[in-house]
């Protein structure tokens, strides 16, 4: 039997300072290594001091992954020597000593199949190396330090994975969770890096390290599975090891071997005291946790009639649900998710479109209001709402500028069903003869108004023309 299991190192990008300094966890913005103190260096003599805002992220994401939290949590030294690590040990945690991590034994629903979750712990993020040309022949190799030191929570499951794709979905429930939580953006790069452990039956497990995509987990799983399946096949040992993911040659690549637990010489950090999380710590944790995904969706469902399709996409994205949360009322609120999920998604397909769009809870309600107001057809809707992704203009100015407002007056539309009648003669004679045809003279009256037509009205006009 096939079996995966995952650890996925997750970056608390939401916290302001490292986990154990106070320089920012935002290193992203800055010149390489300026985002570094004694502490974050190692240097001698400097002290950590824990982050307690980390403690309290990290507690979260262990009761929203359904673990156990305790009441006692400590951190240990993982010795290894790396140019990313300048004190040469990471301070992490273990299940020692009691279940001493933030988190343990929860779980994760993929699809009715109970994904579990061993273990969760907070330790810092090490430094970034940067290689100039590919990492397997670089003859010159960078290290930037400003990541080290950035809070991360490491998750890591059983191996219950049977396959590939199990491992795609779970991955895509566990970024919605975190960034709903408030915790996370995944979406940033090298905010979510995941390794994958893989072993067919009567092999040995082999590990795959750090890849950075989702997609490419996926692939180099898929690679592993039949790269072990065709040494099997032809009664070669699978050696256990570490491989890395070659995204260029879209290989795994054997590198070095891997390290027992016992060579990391692991022991307990004393720099830092044992941390209490009391029941009322954890009781106001629990309170202050965002509505889960699932209960979202059920409540757009059940309160607004909103289709279940609709709710999903609405509910397991933060961005959406915060827009569409703030927008609606009782009376609009499934046209307010309709037009978020067929006009606006597709204007605001990419991450950095959605950092630069300027469409606010306001605008959607606005053009929602406009269009059951008929002074703004659905049509004309979807252009305004493209413009004022880009330039955050009122409802109000763009029906005024862009000329967009809705065409319900009879005259008007008769005049240019006048028009049409005269240039498509012979869609006339054949919407007379078979009157389900009408639909193509509609589809002029609309196309001559450039959509700003009344529809229902524009029928109706049609018919009486035509003597129906
Ligand atoms: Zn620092
Ligand atoms: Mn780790």
């Amino acid at each position: 039997m096939t079996k995966i299991g995952l650890e996925i190192h997750c970056q608390l990008t939401k916290l302001e300072s490292k986990l154990f300094c106070s320089c920012k966890a935002n290193y992203r913005e800055f010149e390489p290594n300026h985002n570094v103190c004694p502490v974050c260096m190692g240097l001698p003599g400097s002290l950590p001091r824990l982050n307690q805002k980390a403690v309290e992220s990290a507690t979260s994401i262990a009761m929203a992954l359904n673990c156990a939290t305790p009441e006692k949590i400590a951190f240990f030294r993982k010795n290894y020597f790396y140019p990313d690590l300048p004190k040469n040990f990471q301070i992490t945690q273990l299940n020692v000593y009691g279940d001493m991590s933030v988190g343990g034994e929860g779980y994760v629903d993929v699809e009715g199949k109970k994904i579990k979750i061993r273990r969760i712990q907070l330790e810092e993020d090490p430094g970034r190396l940067i290689y100039e040309g590919t990492s397997d022949r670089t003859k010159i190799t960078l290290v930037d330090y400003n990541r080290a030191g950035t809070p991360l929570v490491e998750i890591v499951t059983d191996p219950d994975f049977e396959n590939p794709r199990q491992v795609r979905v779970f991955l895509n429930i566990l970024s919605d969770l975190l960034e709903n939580l408030g915790v996370a953006e995944p979406g940033l790069e090298g905010a979510m890096r995941a390794d994958g452990n893989v072993s067919i039956e009567g092999g040995n497990k082999v590990e795959i390290k750090n890849i950075g995509s989702f997609h490419d987990l996926e692939k180099a799983l898929h690679f592993e599975l039949t790269r072990q399946q065709s040494l099997h096949e032809r009664d070669i040992e699978i050696a256990m090891e570490t491989r890395h993911w070659d995204d260029r040659r879209k290989i795994t690549i054997s590198s070095r071997s891997k390290e027992e637990d016992q060579d990391y010489r692991y022991f307990l950090e004393n720099d830092i005291p044992w941390v209490k999380i009391d029941q009322e710590t954890r009781d106001v944790l629990k309170k202050n946790m965002p509505e889960s995904i699932s209960s979202k969706k059920e409540r757009y469902v059940e309160k607004y009639d909103i289709a279940p399709q609709v709710a999903d996409i609405l509910s397991s994205d933060r961005y959406y649900s915060d827009l569409f949360e703030n927008a609606h009322n009782e009376s609009n609120a499934k046209d307010i998710a309709n037009l978020i999920t067929t006009d606006l998604l597709g204007f605001i397909d990419t991450r950095e479109k959605r950092e630069t769009s300027k469409v606010t809870p306001q605008h959607l309600a606005d053009l929602v209001n406009a269009v059951n107001a008929k002074t703004l057809t659905r049509n004309s809707s979807k252009i305004a709402l493209q413009e004022i992704v880009k330039s955050g203009k009122s409802v109000k100015e763009l029906l005024d500028e862009m000329d967009l407002g809705q065409v319900s007056d009879s005259s008007e539309i008769d005049n240019i069903i006048s028009q049409i009648f005269e240039e498509e003669k012979q869609a006339v004679q054949d919407a007379k003869e078979r009157p389900e045809t009408v639909n193509f003279l509609v589809g002029k009256v609309m196309q001559k108004t450039k959509g700003k037509a009344d529809p229902a009205k524009t029928l109706e006009l049609i018919k009486s023309k035509l003597g129906q």
